[in-house]
C-alpha cells in the first residue's frame, strides 16, 4: 500500500511545532485557513487524507489527520533530495516513500493544494507566495519557513521522510539544521540527483500531474495507460503552470543561484549522496536504493557514517 502520511494529528498534539506565540499568530497568515472548512464539517469531525497535515497544516482541534503514517522505526531514515527541477525528485520521492516506509514532505504541493483551494481560503501571504510559483520564482526564505515550522512535527516526530524540494537555498538549509540539532535528530543523507540541462528541459516540457492524487507521468517516457488520466485515481492529467517553456527557464537560473549552493553545503556536512538520473524511474531508484542499502550496514552518526557516505558515493 502506498504511504504518504505525515504524522497523526495525535502525536501534533503532544508535540506541537508551533514556536512563540507571535510566530503562531503569523503562521495562520501564511497557511491557507481551514477555518471555513470546519465551519461545514463540525468541531470534531475527523477529516483523514492522504498526507493531509503536511499539506493542509496542522489544526488545532486535531480535525485534520493523515489517512496513513509510517510504523515504527529503530532509525527511520531521513532524506533530503536535492537536484534541479525536473531531474525527477517529485517521482523518487513518491517511489522512495513506498519502500522506506516514510513521510513525502514536498514543499512545492504545499503550495499546489494551496492554490487548489477557493480564492477566499487563501490568505495574503499565500496569495503573494502562490505569485513567485507561477513565475517560476522561489518563494522567499521567510514564508518557505514559516510554514515548514508550523508543519515541523512532520519531520521530527514522523517515522522517517524524504524531503522533496526543501532545503531550496542556504538560508532554508541553516534553519532546518538547527531546528534538526535542536531536537537531536539527523539526516541520513542528502542525495543530488545530477542530469544534463537538455534532458532536464525536455523532461520537464512533458510533465503530466494528476490533479487529484498528484502522480507524475511523462507524455512519452512515463505515459499513462489512458491519454491524459490517471492511471492510481483516473484523475485528469494536466501541465503545471511552472512547467511551460517561459516558467523553466527562470525555475533553472533560479536553481543555479539559490539552490545548487546546497550541492557544496552539505557535502561539507559530509552528507551528500550523488545520483546520476540518468534512465527510466525504477533504474534510477535501484541506483538510489544500492547506496542507501549500503548506508544502512553502517553507523547512524558520527565520522563512521561520514566515511561510509564518502564510500557509498
Ligand atoms: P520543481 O522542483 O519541479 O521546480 P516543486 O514542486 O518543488 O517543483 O516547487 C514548485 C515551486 O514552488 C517552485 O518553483 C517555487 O516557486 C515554489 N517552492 C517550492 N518549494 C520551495 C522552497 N523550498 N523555497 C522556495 N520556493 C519553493
Amino acid at each position: 500500500m502506498a504511504i504518504y502520511a505525515a504524522t497523526s494529528a495525535a502525536t501534533i498534539r503532544g508535540r506541537h511545532p508551533a514556536g512563540p506565540v507571535f510566530f503562531a499568530s503569523y503562521v495562520t497568515t501564511v497557511t491557507a485557513s481551514a477555518a471555513p472548512l470546519r465551519k461545514f464539517i463540525g468541531m470534531n469531525t475527523i477529516t483523514r487524507k492522504d498526507r493531509a497535515v503536511w499539506l493542509q497544516g496542522p489544526s488545532a482541534d486535531g480535525s485534520v489527520q493523515c489517512s496513513a503514517v509510517p510504523g515504527e522505526h529503530k532509525h527511520p531514515w531521513r532524506l533530503i533530495l536535492l537536484g534541479a527541477p525536473g531531474v525527477g525528485k517529485g517521482t523518487q520521492a513518491e517511489l522512495l516513500t513506498r519502500r522506506l516506509d516514510a513521510c513525502h514532505l514536498s514543499t512545492g504541493d504545499v503550495f499546489r493544494a494551496a492554490g487548489e483551494r477557493k480564492d477566499c481560503d487563501q490568505s495574503p501571504a499565500m496569495k503573494t507566495a502562490l505569485e513567485y510559483m507561477r513565475r517560476g520564482e522561489l518563494v522567499p526564505d521567510s514564508t518557505v519557513w514559516e510554514m515548514v515550522r508550523e508543519r515541523s512535527a512532520c519531520i521530527l516526530d514522523c517515522g522517517g521522510f524524504i524531503l522533496d524540494g526543501f532545503p531550496r537555498t542556504l538560508g532554508q538549509a541553516e534553519s532546518l539544521k538547527e531546528l534538526m540539532e535542536k531536537e537531536k535528530i539527523s539526516l541520513s543523507a542528502v542525495v543530488n540527483y545530477e542530469l544534463p540541462l537538455d534532458e532536464i528541459v525536455r523532461r520537464l516540457s512533458g510533465r503530466r500531474t494528476c490533479e487529484k492524487c498528484k502522480s507524475i507521468f511523462h507524455v512519452t517516457e512515463r505515459p499513462p495507460k489512458v491519454e491524459a488520466v490517471c492511471d492510481h485515481c483516473g484523475g485528469r492529467l494536466f501541465q503545471r503552470e511552472d512547467d511551460r517553456p517561459e516558467a523553466i527557464t527562470v525555475r533553472l537560473e533560479a536553481y543555479e543561484r539559490s539552490t545548487a549552493p546546497l550541492i557544496q553545503f552539505y557535502k561539507d556536512l559530509g552528507l551528500l549522496m550523488p545520483i546520476v538520473a540518468k534512465g527510466s524511474p525504477d533504474e534510477i531508484l535501484a541506483r538510489t536504493m544500492d547506496k542507501l542499502d549500503k548506508l544502512e550496514a553502517c553507523p547512524k552518526d558520527g565520522d563512521d557514517r561520514r566515511t561510509a557516505l564518502h564510500r557509498a558515493s
